[in-house]
């Protein structure tokens, strides 16, 4: 049996053999009968890339082979191995750097010395070249049949000599018909005797490409790119020229075009319609930089009214269509304004301007061009605008004013000024209060009375101040004040704040110093109590005085009475007319004492109260007053007269002294006397009018003194106490005493009493 040794003894051997195996560009392998690598020779080395020893051992189909071959490449081996010979099976191997090979396999089986399969001789030529090729032109040939191109193959006759499937699909021929036609026959544009100028550029050119139409089997025309490129090979000439349906090409051109037509037209019209906007709105932007800086004019605060309108009317041209042609004029507040070039023209616009609902003046357009709506809107708005600007004007300036007035006001009066907030905490207070706290205003925000007056006093501030905001009302009160450590006395008023929905936030407070008043109001009722005492002293002294001088009086008189009556003989005449003085002067003075007595019981002593009807009383006094009246002829008219609460004594003494004076000082005629009455809500008013001499203005006040008389005792008796009785009567009881006269025509003496 031969084993491998012994084959590889065999090689050696034969001397000639090795030569040619070493040297030979064929692959000769040989293989073990299971497929194991025995030998390669030097070119199989060159091929792969691997040496043979390296890889002898090794099993072949693993080592060589891609995965994908090697189950079927072992199939024929084992045929092979089988005493079959193997020819012209090509596979690949892969060499060391991963190239595939082809490789074209002629295989013999070696044979031990009994006739069996001992391994297995492979001789194999690099076959890669062709093998690409190969499959390079049936690629080629697949591309061309399958190809979207219709390929034609055109001798320089101008006839088909091939042509691919598109090229039967696209016309409607077998390849058969075709390949016995010419390009005249389907080509319109290629009549047979174009044929040889159309050669001749193509030639010269090497490829022409240009749009055609060809024609199918049924007659129809359709558009084709026509690709053809000269071909020269083994000396024939060719023309290899692709057809390309360009029907929706063109269809698509076609709509393209239309889309272009289209799209001019509509940037056409939008090219005019900018241009028609762009001029409108150089119009529009003409009259909002005229509105704006006209508003922004008018709304300039610091600037006077007249000057901004003055302005205006400068301004007003320029946002209208024809500047040099507009002409403005303005009244407002009988103020007129006229654009420099202002001048009469055809056409005029009105606008009223309203302020606060009334009609303050206007804008006037003229123009000789007619207005654009625009522009009428422009002046529209603008004169309205002036309008709401003149109102803001005169709201901001009466506001100011009205704050003015009210700050200076506040600043400046002496009283004290606060305003607390709900929790008592000060929000502000005018200078005259922050003196008093030694602090600036501004010092006083945020802060509150504990932190400026005794506890004690900031805790009644604090008590009246909620009560205040709890019960909603303003109150008046008088209340100490401590101001430098000292106590004052002080007037407030303090009122709760509302906000407009009627919520109390704060409470607003003044208030003044009222010492000096206060001290003033004690001193004066220091002084009344001591008048009054002064005054009782006065009476009683008066009412001593009078009683006991009385009894001196009645003496002296009495006895010149006695001394007139006994001795009057041995008196000379001289001596009489001293007697009868001093009868006179004692009589005189006794009738002054009396009354000075009379005048000062009315003052004194208990007045008992009793309900008395004043009628009665005036019927007593007539009768008394009988012979009186009858003497004087006196006529005495008596209304209705009330009942009333008083003295009965003193009342009659009072009517009984008014209707005396009242006749006895009459004038000329017969005293005419009228007792009437009047009710008010809380007293009774009684008068007594006469038709006498009446009192001179300047006197009427005197008449009610003591003592006080108009005349001389000679013309009318009377010692002037009467009504001052009656003055005082009437206070005692809570009424006083009243006259109203003319002089010369008559008097009307009048008292009240209160209603008890
Ligand atoms: P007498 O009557 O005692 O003089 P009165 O006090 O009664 O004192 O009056 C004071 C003065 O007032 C009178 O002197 C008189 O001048 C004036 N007088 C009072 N009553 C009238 C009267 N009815 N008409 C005019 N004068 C009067």
């Amino acid at each position: 049996m031969l084993n491998s040794g012994e084959i590889s003894n065999f090689i050696q051997k034969k001397d000639f053999a090795v030569n040619i195996i070493e040297t030979a560009k064929v692959i000769i392998l040989v293989l073990d009968s299971k497929g194991f690598i025995l030998y390669f020779n030097p070119f199989m080395e060159e091929l792969t890339g691997y040496s043979l020893e390296d890889m002898k051992g090794k099993e072949w189909f693993s080592a060589f082979l891609p995965e994908k071959d090697r189950e079927d490449i072992k199939k024929i081996f084992l045929i092979a191995i089988e005493d079959m010979d193997v020819r012209g099976n090509v596979n690949t191997i892969i060499t060391s750097k991963g190239q595939e090979l082809y490789i074209e396999w002629y295989s013999k089986t070696l044979k031990d010395k009994n006739g069996r399969s001992a391994g297995l001789l492979n001789i194999g030529y690099d076959v890669t070249e062709r093998k690409k090729l190969e499959e390079n032109m049936s690629f080629l040939e697949y591309s061309m049949e399958n190809s979207s191109m219709a390929t034609f193959w055109i001798d320089s006759s101008g006839k088909l000599f091939n042509v691919n499937m598109r090229a039967c699909k696209t016309l409607g021929y077998s390849q058969e018909e075709l390949k016995n036609m010419n390009v005249s026959d389907l080509d319109p544009f290629f009549p047979e005797h174009l044929w040889p100028e159309h050669w001749r550029e193509l030639k010269e050119k090497g490829v022409l490409i240009f749009n055609s139409f060809h024609r199918r089997k049924d007659g129809s025309l359709f558009p084709v790119e026509i690709t053809a490129n000269y071909l020269k090979f083994r000396d024939e000439e060719y023309n290899f020229a692709f057809a390309f349906d360009i029907t929706e090409r063109k269809k698509i051109e076609s709509e393209l075009e239309k889309y272009r037509e289209k799209l001019e037209e509509m940037v056409k019209e939008r090219t005019e319609e900018l241009e028609r906007k762009s001029l409108e709105l150089n119009e529009r932007v003409k009259e909002i930089s005229c509105l704006y800086s006209a508003t922004r004019l008018l709304s300039e605060p610091d600037k006077d009214l007249g000057e901004i309108l003055k302005e205006t009317v400068e301004i007003l041209p320029s946002g209208f269509q024809y500047p040099s042609l507009t002409y403005i004029r303005i009244v407002i507040d009988n103020m007129e304004f006229k654009s420099s070039n202002f001048r009469d023209a055809s056409l005029k616009m009105n606008f009223p301007v309203t302020v606060f609902g009334k009609e303050a003046g206007f804008f006037e357009i003229y123009c000789d061009e007619p207005f654009l709506k625009e522009e009428y809107t422009l002046i529209d708005n603008l004169s309205g605008k002036t309008g709401r600007i003149i109102e803001k004007r005169k709201t901001e300036y009466a506001l100011w004013a009205s704050e003015l007035k009210h700050r200076i006001l506040l600043e400046h009066i002496p009283q004290k000024i606060f305003h607390k907030d709900r929790d008592l905490n000060y929000i502000y207070c005018n200078d005259n209060y922050a003196a008093d706290l030694k602090i600036k205003p501004e010092e006083i925000v945020g802060k509150n009375d504990y932190d400026f007056y005794p506890s004690d006093l900031a805790e009644k501030y604090r008590f009246d101040d909620r009560k205040i905001m709890e019960e909603g009302k303003t109150v008046e009160l008088e209340e100490k004040y401590v101001k430098n450590g000292q106590d004052f006395y002080v007037n407030t008023v303090k009122t709760p704040t509302r906000d407009k929905n009627g919520e109390i936030t704060g409470l607003f407070g003044i208030f003044w110093d009222i010492t000096e008043k206060k001290e003033a109001e004690e001193n004066l009722k220091k002084t009344m109590e001591e008048l009054t005492r002064s005054n009782y002293d006065l009476e009683q002294f008066a009412y001593v005085a009078s009683h006991d001088l009385q009894e001196p009086l009645r003496k002296i008189s009495s006895f010149t009475e006695l001394l007139d009556r006994k001795y009057k003989d041995r008196l000379d005449e001289k001596a009489q007319k001293y007697m009868f003085y001093i009868v006179d002067g004692a009589k005189r003075m006794q009738s002054l004492i009396n009354d000075l007595l009379m005048f000062s019981r009315a003052g004194r002593g208990d007045m008992g109260f009793e309900k008395i009807n004043m009628k009665e009383i005036l019927d007593d006094i007539l009768t008394d007053l009988q012979p009186l009246i009858k003497k004087e002829n006196a006529r005495i008219v008596v209304e209705h007269l009330p009942f009333l609460t008083g003295n009965t004594l003193q009342l009659h003494q009072v009517m009984q002294n008014l209707i005396v004076n009242a006749i006895k000082f009459h004038s000329k005629n017969p005293p005419l006397i009228q007792v009437f009455s009047k009710e008010n809500e809380q007293e009774w008013v009684i008068s007594v009018r006469d038709n006498g001499i009446g009192i001179e203005n300047q006197y009427l006040e005197r008449i009610f003194g003591v003592f006080q008389r108009l005349h001389t005792k000679e013309k009318y008796e009377g010692s002037g106490i009467g009504l001052s009785i009656c003055k005082k009567i009437v206070e005692r009881h809570g009424g006083h005493m009243m006259v109203d006269s003319i002089y010369g025509e008559g008097s009307t003496f009048s008292f009240t009493i209160p209603k008890r």
